[in-house]
């Protein structure tokens, strides 16, 4: 059963495919058959979840064509789940980092939302 885990949910030694498993705890916010949606451990903002493909694509650069569908419904979702968190009438921020320049620390594709105060342009 655990193999059998793994091999849907990717690479056995990342931590967001562990977290979807649920053999890593997290503070969930949604979950359907194709994405998981949780806190932010060490949140940048008042609100801070991430929205994550269950599927294990190490990052935006590994998108393929196949995956237009899924990368459209995760854009969807978190923009739902930042209208529930109470992002709707002010807004937030929408993040993809990837690899180094971009400051990916976690190599599974993953949209930062965070809001709840006005968010400082550009990034250093
Ligand atoms: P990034 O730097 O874009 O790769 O973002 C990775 C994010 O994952 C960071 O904001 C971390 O705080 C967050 N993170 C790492 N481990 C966990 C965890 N176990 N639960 C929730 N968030 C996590
Ligand atoms: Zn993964």
């Amino acid at each position: 059963m655990k193999r059998l885990r793994m091999l849907y949910s990717g690479m056995s030694n990342c931590i967001f495919c562990k977290i979807i498993a649920g053999e890593i705890p997290s503070k969930k916010i949604y979950e359907d058959d194709e994405i998981f949606a949780f806190h932010d451990i060490n949140p940048a903002a008042p609100v801070h979840f991430l929205v994550i493909p269950k599927k294990h694509i190490e990052n935006v650069m590994e998108l393929e064509p196949e995956d237009t569908m899924l990368a459209g419904r995760l854009l969807h979702k978190a923009q739902e789940l930042a209208c529930e968190q109470g992002l709707q009438e002010k807004g937030g921020r929408f993040v993809i980092n990837a690899k180094s320049h971009g400051g990916q620390t976690v190599d599974h594709l993953h949209l930062h939302v965070l809001g709840g105060r006005a968010l400082g342009w550009p990034p250093g």
